[in-house]
């Protein structure tokens, strides 16, 4: 495929970073990728992985001249990071992130940026809870979604970043960055903060290290420690940055948790099945939309690292 871009500049060389670089490589859709990390070590494996044709020690070297830029940082370091790039950035240039959140990088980013830049936020929802730039894979973003909110950005820079996210395999949509942070809350967010939750609970109890809590746990408890084992820089961002949309979810959550709750102690099971026989339903959506396999237990034994459920 031709190169969409001509430079590339990724900011931040983690997981995100170097899945987008080995599937730009593949697909042939960047002329150079430029790249920085401010550790050391981080710069040395990118080097020797190949991932950019040149790594950086400043983010201001990183993004001169390129026409895109991708902040691949944690949420809480997009902003200072932004302040730092932006007198560098090239005009015409389009700037993205792929933050897990949407509003605060908005409000963080936004207010650096010069004229002539094209600010279009992006989230792909693929993920791993492995992170560095060891963790990437190419095939990470193959039928994931990414979420654009470009509001009001100019419509040539916003079809031209679909363009590239598509041939990577993505699908991309374009969403209002409150709904983002809304839907996000309740099918990520939330959810991870249940898993680090039920991890530490069974932490408390101490039995979570007992050789006989793993070998003999179901995959649900599993589940949730992988879930669990999430990079914490990243997730305490993710919490500290989308906090209205989470407490609002996690309020449903416990109301929900309360009736369940009283339906075991009373014994009511007509409360109990019709619950479970709503879940079911959405699961059974969940796979007949195509985003999950229906094979027993995720189809784990036959699964290739990039083709399970995604993360975000
Ligand atoms: P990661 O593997 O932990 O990598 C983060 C990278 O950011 C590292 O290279 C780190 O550099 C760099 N970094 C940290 N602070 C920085 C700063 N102030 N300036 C420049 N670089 C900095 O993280 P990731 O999983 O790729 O996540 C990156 C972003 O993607 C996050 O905003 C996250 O919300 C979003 N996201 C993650 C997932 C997921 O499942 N992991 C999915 C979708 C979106 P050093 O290595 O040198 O410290």
């Amino acid at each position: 495929m031709a190169a969409i871009y001509r430079r590339v500049a990724l900011i931040g060389l983690g997981l995100i970073a170097s899945s987008m670089a080995l599937a730009m490589r593949r697909e042939g859709l960047a002329g150079e990728i430029t790249g920085h990390a401010p550790s050391a070590a981080t710069r040395a494996i990118a080097q020797e992985l190949g991932l950019a044709d040149s790594v950086h020690e400043t983010a201001e070297a990183a993004v001169a001249g390129a026409d895109l830029v991708v902040l691949c940082v944690p949420v809480g370091a997009m902003g200072p990071v932004a302040e730092t790039i932006a007198p560098h950035l090239a005009p015409g240039a389009t700037l993205t992130d792929v933050g897990s959140v949407k509003q605060a990088v908005i409000a963080a980013v936004g207010p650096h940026l010069p004229q002539g830049v094209h600010f279009i936020p992006g989230h792909p929802l693929a993920g791993t809870e492995h992170s560095g730039p060891r963790a990437g894979f190419a095939e990470l973003f193959e039928n994931r979604w990414c979420l654009l909110t470009p509001e009001g950005a100019d419509r040539d820079a916003v079809e031209r970043l679909r363009a590239f996210w598509e041939a990577m395999g993505a699908h991309v949509e374009e969403m209002d960055a409150a709904h983002h942070d809304l839907v996000l809350a309740v099918t990520s967010h939330a959810p991870h903060l249940i898993a680090y939750t039920m991890v530490g609970v069974a932490d408390d109890l101490r039995r979570v290290t007992d050789s006989e809590i793993i070998k003999y746990s179901a995959a649900g408890f599993r589940d949730f420690t992988r879930i669990a084992a999430s990079d914490p820089t990243m997730w305490r961002d993710v919490f500290l940055t989308n906090r209205e949309a989470t407490l609002e979810i996690l309020g449903r959550f416990t109301e929900e948790l309360f009736a369940l709750q009283r339906a075991v102690r009373t014994g009511d099971g007509d409360h109990l099945h019709g619950y479970f026989t709503r879940t079911r339903a959405i699961r059974r959506g969940i796979v007949e939309a195509g985003q999950d396999t229906d094979a027993p237990d995720f189809g784990r034994a036959h699964r290739t690292q990039g083709a399970g459920p995604g993360k975000s």
